[in-house]
């Protein structure tokens, strides 16, 4: 049983709505936790985990220097939601890729 192509459009419209529905809060990149030692002597950090955590994010770019950028604590949470929003953002934008590729091979109207 194959889906017809007025169906496949439905559900582009329905995936459209998804990507639109982010509002536009997607963040690329990947937050890091990191805890550093201060070097004062007799200071707890020395045998424990060091102070932390502290954020930060770095976005990679094809042919220049990755940015990396220290994130305040009370961003975190939003900054892992917005993350976690663009990989599912991207997902949608394949599966509509996948649709308009389908379209494409019935040689119908895109
Ligand atoms: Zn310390």
């Amino acid at each position: 049983m194959t889906i017809s192509t007025k169906e496949l459009k439905q559900n582009r419209q329905v995936l459209i709505g998804q990507l639109a529905a982010f509002e536009g809060k997607i963040l690329r990149g990947s937050l890091i936790e990191s805890y550093k030692k201060c070097g004062k002597p007799g200071c707890k950090c020395a045998t424990g985990a060091g102070h932390g955590p502290k954020h930060s994010m770095t976005v990679n770019f094809p042919k220049r220097k990755p940015e990396n950028d220290y994130i305040p604590l009370e961003y975190v949470v939003q900054v892992k939601e917005y993350i976690e929003n663009y990989q599912r953002f991207k997902e949608i934008i394949e599966q509509i890729c996948m649709i308009n590729r389908e379209i494409l091979k019935r040689r119908e109207e895109l």
